[in-house]
């Protein structure tokens, strides 16, 4: 069978692995850090950091068609990759959300509603973006945000000496704070014949800048849903995506503002393991791999809440709730603020 490599072994990389052996497919991992939860599940794992050439083209040349977990993978690496095998999703969904600036001029530019938005590169640009933004707003790194990190709220104009030094001098993005009434997220899929297909849009709740939960069904109208399922249609149309993606929505009472956008499986759809005939990671490694894409309609009401850190004492506990399936990521080290796994709880099975 073919051979799908993908970058990055976190819980991500993970869960693609397990739904690409379930089809027939190997899996090839490529991954700098030691140990990574993919390792436990793929059939193959590089080890070896972004920069080396040579075992990127080794990882290349061992694989059918690339896909990746993250969306921070180095331009150089790609680079080098692309001229070798398919990347999916393409360079142009990475290129777009490697940067908060560039994805929401991608976003407006389609039409789509966005926090107010300003570039900071320093006091005199934080000072013209306030003017131009308004506070409450949240600083946050144009790059490598994730969880919440590299983010800084200013309450009042007063408080910009303090968000810049946050920023540590890293290029940022000033947004002005939306007043939301919740926050949900569709997670959206598209293959190579251009057929699209997006799941029940979820209601999600951060606790310190982390997904805690997300419910299905949300709060949404049914306008609104049809909103957020046609938006997220257009963004993976207009990058000619092949793959899976997230899109983050805020529910305002003007309507639906995109938030941000993920070029991979996310971690807002895993309720799709246990509430869906595809879930998103079957259905990422279907369209990437050329298949049509599967029937994501779900079939039960699910609460899925993420195990970060000392929630893994309470797996004992959940282990004997009988609707509550539990996905553990396998990770040796229990940390303050880590994903450890989750839970998918089947609220009432649909008759
Ligand atoms: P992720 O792990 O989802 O990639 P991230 O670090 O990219 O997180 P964001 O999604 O930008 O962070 O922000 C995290 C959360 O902070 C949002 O889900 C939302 O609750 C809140 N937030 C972010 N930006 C805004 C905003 N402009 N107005 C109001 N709330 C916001
Ligand atoms: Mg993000
Ligand atoms: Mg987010």
């Amino acid at each position: 069978g073919a051979t799908i490599g993908i970058l990055g072994g976190g819980q991500l990389g993970r869960m693609l692995s397990v739904a690409a052996s379930r089809l027939g497919f190997r899996t090839h991992i490529f991954e700098p850090g030691a140990h990574p939860p993919a390792a436990d599940v793929a059939h193959q794992v590089t080890t070896a950091p972004y920069e080396d050439a040579a075992a990127l083209g080794a990882f290349a040349a061992a694989v059918d068609v690339i896909t990746y977990e993250f969306e921070n993978i180095p331009t150089t690496a790609l680079d080098l990759l692309e001229p070798l095998r398919p990347i999916r999703p393409g360079r142009e969904a990475l290129r777009i959300s490697q940067d908060r600036i560039t994805e929401k001029d991608f976003l407006t530019g389609l039409g789509l509603k966005t926090a107010p938005y300003a570039a900071v590169d320093d006091a005199a640009s934080l000072e013209a973006a306030i003017a131009a933004v308004g506070v409450p707003a949240i600083l946050k790194t144009r790059r490598f945000g994730y969880d919440g990190k590299g983010q800084s709220r200013l309450m009042a104009a007063t408080d910009a000496p303090r968000a810049l030094a946050d920023m540590a001098g890293s290029p940022a993005i000033l947004e002005g704070f939306v007043d939301f009434q919740y926050e949900v997220s569709v997670i959206g899929a598209r293959n190579t014949r251009g057929d699209v297909a997006c799941y029940d849009p979820g209601e999600n709740v951060h606790r310190d800048g982390i997904l805690h939960r997300t419910t299905v069904p949300s709060r949404l109208s049914a306008a609104l849903r049809m909103d957020a399922v046609l938006l997220t249609a257009r963004i993976l149309n207009a990058l000619d995506y092949v793959g899976v993606m997230g899109v983050e929505l805020f529910v305002t009472p003007q309507g639906l503002i995109v938030n941000e956008i993920a070029p991979r499986v996310h971690n807002s759809g895993h309720w799709t393991q246990n509430g869906c005939t595809i879930d998103q990671f079957e259905q990422h490694i279907r369209a990437v791999a050329g298949w049509p894409l599967g029937d994501g309609s779900r079939h039960a009401d699910v609460v899925m809440e993420n195990l970060i850190g000392a929630d893994m004492d309470r797996v004992p506990d959940l282990a004997r709730e009988p609707a509550t399936a539990l996905h553990l990521y396998g990770k040796a080290e229990v940390k303050a603020g880590r994903k450890m796994g989750h839970i998918n709880r089947i609220v009432t099975p649909k008759g």
